[in-house]
């Protein structure tokens, strides 16, 4: 194979992966460079670059507010879903709203169910040691932020780390063809924005803005996300003494509908809740205690008593 023909079948395997990202990616081994693909990675950057097009299409209430919603919904999905359910297995459900729940964590962007997991399981397991992919104590605050979601051998899905959820053929394919779901959500966006600006010309709203300020939902959802990788290991109290550097901080529950309660979640993975004494607000847990009463979930996972009585012990050594 000349050197030409090599990057023509290099490219057009990033192209389909793209749409298919489990062509290729797959092989890659685990121990294989740590170094950014910048190419894969176009659809990621363009989307920053597309929040620019706010220029152009300017706002209104209407777009901002939904934006907001979609940021505030979508946030919920990934902490409750992907995180409590999909890793962790906080609670159980049925096979038909555990799809559901993977479509709706799928709709961030921040590709499938099995991929997120899978690296989230193998955080867990290697937790501040080198081979935790975004520590900041081994690869700085910006690798651990972003760099690593960038890296070529972390767009493999550890299909190894979930085998409980990869016998779910559905699961597989959303993982497999991750783009399929964000890829409606924008459609639907611009077919909402064009029907409002037909039928609801008042509102100010038009297909390419509300296409755009769902973007920009995306954009800062992804980094949203991202902090509790990177700050919740850097900034913030530590109520108890893990063998990580997870950090309890209430800005970054604010921001993460609960997951800022990071030091709390990793001295107590699998429970349901992460903001234990009362004022740590925790959004997510309020909405899985709904789901619960509406009987779509069931058996969530309860944080030990002598945990939930450090935490008010705590609590009245410094009010
Ligand atoms: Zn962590
Ligand atoms: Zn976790």
């Amino acid at each position: 194979m000349t050197a030409t023909t090599a990057t023509k079948s290099r490219l057009s395997l990033t192209l389909i992966r793209w749409f298919d990202s489990w062509a290729g990616a797959q092989d890659i081994p685990a121990d294989a460079p740590q170094k950014i693909d910048w190419f894969r990675c176009l659809p990621f950057l363009l989307m920053h670059v597309a929040c620019l097009g706010v220029v152009w299409v300017g706002w209104s209430w209407f777009a901002v507010i939904w934006a907001v919603a979609l940021y505030a919904l979508r946030m919920l999905a990934i902490t409750g879903f992907y995180h409590r359910y999909f890793s962790h297995k906080s609670f159980k459900t049925s096979r038909v709203f555990q799809f559901v729940l993977a479509v709706a964590g799928n709709s961030s962007a921040q590709r499938g169910p099995l991929w997120w997991a899978g690296h989230h399981r193998h955080h867990h397991q290697e937790s501040d040691q080198p081979d935790d992919v975004h520590s900041p104590k081994h690869h700085g605050l910006i690798w651990s932020h972003v760099g690593w979601i960038m890296s070529r051998p972390n767009f493999r899905t550890r299909l190894e780390k979930v085998p409980d959820l990869a016998r779910y053929k559905e699961l597989r394919f959303l993982d497999r063809f991750d783009i399929l779901v964000p890829a409606l959500l924008l459609a639907c966006t611009f077919a909402i924005g064009a029907g409002l600006a037909a039928w609801a010309p008042q509102l100010g709203v038009t297909a390419l803005q509300l296409t755009v300020w769902t973007v920009i939902s995306t954009v800062v959802l992804f980094h949203g996300t991202f902090t509790i990788n990177s700050l919740s290991h850097l900034f913030g109290s530590r109520r108890y003494d893990t063998p990580d550097t997870s950090r309890n901080n209430p800005l970054l529950a604010l921001i993460t509908m609960g997951e800022g309660w990071h030091n709390n979640h990793h001295h107590c993975p699998r429970a349901a809740r992460s903001g234990l004494a009362f004022y740590e607000y925790d959004p997510t847990w309020w909405m899985l205690l709904v789901l619960e009463k509406l009987g779509l979930i069931w058996d969530l996972h309860p944080v030990p008593a002598q945990v939930m009585e450090r935490a008010r012990i705590r609590r009245r050594r410094t009010v």
